[in-house]
Order: structure tokens, then sequence, then C-alpha cells
């Protein structure tokens, strides 16, 4: 921020798919914590809570409206079916870019703790264009969940992808830093992968993660493992090139191995080799198949990016300023 002066306009982005048993609750919270940000001056009076609606199918919009129409801190995004976390928040994101800023995003389960917002945004008006919220500790995850997420922190920074370590979607960004990140056009869309490439001045804010406050986690383990996937092969392409040694490697091999058993059938030491050749079928099959599995991967990745499909389409959006329009 340049001009610190004046109070920078902080919007909130909050993604909500069929979170009708938390938003009652995390909207009180957020209006005590913004109520108070701007009694201590650290934001404009004018800053909002930005609630995204990715085609619920419970209470969640009704929801959204009556707590727009008690107070002005909240406004409502409707998008026009389920788009998915990611892109919901993107599209939160661009509609607060039009107004604010500072733009922060944050999940509506009050996992990420609301305390750590006044700490990133002194942050941000220090000059930091993307505060990141990084989690200290996990010990409110299920087994599962903190052993599945940190094999793969681990497995894709081996691959060489720059991602903040323990780093959700709990971040504050200026609006310069949110205009670059529009401009990144992909549909396979992995935002904590991004959001480093966007660069500018960045630090960490730590706090630790709590429990969900209702409702049940709408991340699946098969939604878990696709995103996963996605955080993965949307950055390196790396997979491709480990399994060209692989196959390198093989043929290498099996050149040693022709050269053995020729010499072999001249000595006239032949064996009855069954056993080795169904192994080595088998094995190489299955070989065979993963690496055009992979393949196919980003094949079917660069289909899905050519097709430059809209990534949301907005049904209604409540505020103040914009009023209701499509
Ligand atoms: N979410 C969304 N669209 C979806 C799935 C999830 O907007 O298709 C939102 C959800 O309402 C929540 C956030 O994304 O605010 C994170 O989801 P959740 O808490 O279920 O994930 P977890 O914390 O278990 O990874
Ligand atoms: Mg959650």
């Amino acid at each position: 921020m340049t001009k610190m002066d004046i109070l920078p306009i902080l919007y909130l982005v909050v993604p909500c798919y069929n979170e009708e048993s938390v938003l009652r609750e995390t909207s009180k919270r957020l209006l005590e914590k913004f109520s108070t940000l701007v009694k201590l001056s650290q934001i404009n009076a004018n800053s909002k809570v930005l609630l995204v609606d990715d085609g619920s199918s419970d209470k969640t919009w009704e929801i959204i409206e009556s707590l727009h129409q008690s107070n002005s801190l909240f406004c409502g995004l409707k998008l026009s079916r389920n788009c998915g976390h990611q892109k919901a928040l993107l599209s939160g994101l661009h509609k607060a870019a039009e107004f604010a800023d500072l733009i922060a995003s944050m999940d509506a389960d009050l996992q990420d703790d609301i305390n750590a917002l006044d700490e990133m945004v002194s942050r941000a008006r220090e000059g930091y264009e993307v505060v990141y919220g990084v989690r200290n500790d996990r010990s409110s995850d299920s087994f599962l969940k903190r052993f599945t997420a940190q094999s793969f922190y681990r497995f894709q920074s081996s691959l060489g992808v720059d991602a903040v370590y323990n780093h959700a979607d709990y971040r504050l960004m200026s609006k310069r830093a949110v205009l670059a990140l529009s401009q990144f056009r992909e549909v396979n869309l992995f935002l904590r992968g991004l959001v480093p490439l966007v660069g500018f001045k960045s630090c960490c804010v730590y706090y630790s993660r709590g429990k969900r406050f209702a409702g049940e986690s709408k991340y699946t383990l098969g939604k878990m493992l696709s995103f996963a996937f996605e955080g993965i092969t949307s950055f390196s392409t790396k997979p491709i090139r480990i399994i060209t040694l692989t196959g390198l490697i093989i043929s290498l091999f099996s050149l040693f191995a022709l050269v053995y058993l020729l010499i072999g059938h001249f000595i006239g030491d032949v064996q009855v080799g069954w056993t080795s050749i169904i192994m080595s079928i088998w094995c190489l099959g299955g070989l065979q198949l993963l690496a055009l599995g992979v393949i196919g991967e980003y094949v079917g990745k660069t289909y899905m990016e050519t097709k430059r499909r809209p990534r949301y389409f907005i049904e209604e959006f409540l505020s103040d300023k914009g009023d209701k329009d499509a």
C-alpha cells in the first residue's frame, strides 16, 4: 500500500458451499472482528465481508441475503452452480478487487483463526503485498488428513512446485497482487501454487488451525486426492520426465540382458524361463500403463485449457454498491 494515510478498504472473501450450520456463527465473529479493526483505525469503515455461495443446495444463500439486509458489512455473490472451492474463491477475489485495497480470503468453517487478521492487516500496511496465513500445528486435523497433507507438501516441493508449506487459502493480498493473479487464465486452478508465482513482497503470519465449527468437510478423500493431483500436474512436468528416465533405464537394462541371453544361447545353457518372462510382462505392462496414464493426464489438461471455458458465472451480486445485478 502506498497511501497509508488513508485507511485501506479490506474485503474478506469467504467461499461457502452448504454452510448453513456455520454461517450465523462465522458472520457474528466476523462482525466483531471488523468492528474492532475499524475502531482500532486499521481498516476503512467501508470494508466488507463478501460471502460467495458456490451453488449450495441448502439455505446458505437465504442466510447470506438476510445477513446482507441486517448489516451492510455483508455482501453476497451467488454463483450459477457449484464450481468448486478454488473457482468460488477466485470469483470472490475478482469481485472484491473492484472495490477493495486489500483482499483477504478465509474458509467459512472457522478453522482459520480470525484473530490472525489483525497481524495480516498490519503486515499489509507495512507494505507486504501478499501475506500468507500459515498454520503452525495440525493437531486438530484427523490423522489421515494430517498424514496425506504433509506427505503431499513434501512430494510437491520435491517436484519443484513452489508452494508455501502448511499454507492453505487463508491469505491477504493487495489489489495489485489480485489483479496480477487474475491474469493467470488457467482452468485447472490451484491458487496456493499460483500466488507465489505472482511475486511481490510477501511474508507469513502464523496461527493454529482449529476444528471445523460445525457441519462436515466438503473435501472427501476423493476430492482431496484429485486436488493434490491438480497441485502437481498443473505446475510441474517432472512426472513426465521421470517416466522418460525410467523408460531409458529399463531399455538400457534390457540391452544388457539381451547380450547376456545371447551369450547363454550360443553356449547352449538355455533355461526354461517361464517365471521371468511372465514377471517381465506384468512389470513392463504395469509401467507402460502408468506412463500412459500420466502422459494422458497432461494431454487431458491441455485439452481442458485449450477450450478456455469460463471458470464461473455470477447469478447475483448483493451489495450496497453494485445493487442486485447479474
Ligand atoms: N467450498 C466451496 N465449494 C466446494 C467445496 C468447498 O466453496 O465445492 C468451501 C467450503 O464452504 C469452505 C471451504 O471451501 O468454506 C473449505 O472447505 P472445507 O472446510 O470443507 O475443506 P477442509 O477444511 O476440510 O479442507
Ligand atoms: Mg475446513
